[in-house]
């Protein structure tokens, strides 16, 4: 970790993720968040005293170390290019992105740090690496993944939900059928179920608050900050898994 603060521009500032970034971002002394980006730039209430900035004018940005980027796909892309022409390292836990995106990050990864996750929770982290481990010893079983997310949410299956399908195919299970539920203000909930010859195994997650997402993407900052360019694993930074 550098001396200074780390100073972090919020893509995304005014969403749920966004204020949830911005209220526990004040719990660390060692991080600043110097201004928020948000499609309209209008501030929100609760925000005021942070600058904001509307999408249109990022380019406006003042000088930031890392960008935290939770927002949409749609504006992924100009995010990441406010990163390469600041020589700025990224956290992003934007989901549905395209391959030429994720394939955006690995080029961007040339340049700066880089840690893209699906999901910034430790708890999802280990369930996957449990994933892994019941498709390697059970590969003729069924797997199905079962999502479910607030209405709100753009994109279906979500990141997570692929994330733990690419799990499976990792351990050399079978390929997974996914089914997504969006229902009232859940805030994400993820089944992995393996069906084999008259039993069942449910491995399951529930995120209670995006309050866990939001320390992890920031605890993510803090370990990201001042390292040499490269893509980063949450899993691997935070909980020394493999
Ligand atoms: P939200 O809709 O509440 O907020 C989206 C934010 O993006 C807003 O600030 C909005 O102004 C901004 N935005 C929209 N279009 C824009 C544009 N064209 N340019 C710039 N900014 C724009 O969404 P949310 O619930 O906060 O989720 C944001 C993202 O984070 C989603 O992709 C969601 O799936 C993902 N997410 C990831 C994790 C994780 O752990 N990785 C956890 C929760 C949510």
């Amino acid at each position: 970790m550098p001396n200074s603060p780390v100073r972090l521009l919020i893509h995304g500032a005014s969403g749920r993720m966004g204020r949830a970034l911005l209220r526990l971002a004040a719990e660390h002394g060692d991080l600043r968040v110097v201004a928020g980006i948000s499609r309209s730039g209008r501030t929100p209430p609760e925000l005021s005293g942070l600058p904001m900035l509307p999408a249109a004018h990022m380019g406006e940005a003042p000088a930031f170390d890392l960008m935290l980027d939770f927002s949409l796909a749609e504006a992924f892309d100009s995010a990441v290019a406010l990163c390469r022409s600041r020589s700025a390292g990224l956290v992003s836990g934007t989901t549905g992105l395209s391959a030429t995106q994720k394939q955006a990050l690995d080029t961007l990864a040339q340049q700066v740090p880089v840690l893209w996750s699906a999901n910034f929770s430790a708890g999802v982290a280990v369930l996957s690496e449990l994933v892994r481990q019941a498709a390697a010893a059970l590969p003729e079983w069924d797997v199905d993944i079962v999502e479910s997310h607030h209405v709100h949410k753009k994109d279906a299956p979500s990141g997570t939900a692929l994330a733990l399908g690419a799990a499976v195919e990792r351990g050399g299970g079978r390929p997974p059928a996914y089914s997504s539920l969006r229902a009232g203000d859940i805030v994400g909930e993820h089944l992995v179920q393996f069906t084999g010859p008259g039993e069942r195994l449910e491995l399951t997650h529930r995120a209670g608050s995006r309050d866990i997402f939001a320390r992890g993407a920031l605890e993510a900052a803090r370990r990201l900050a001042g390292r040499p360019p490269g893509s980063y694993r949450f899993a691997e930074l935070l909980l020394g898994l493999a």
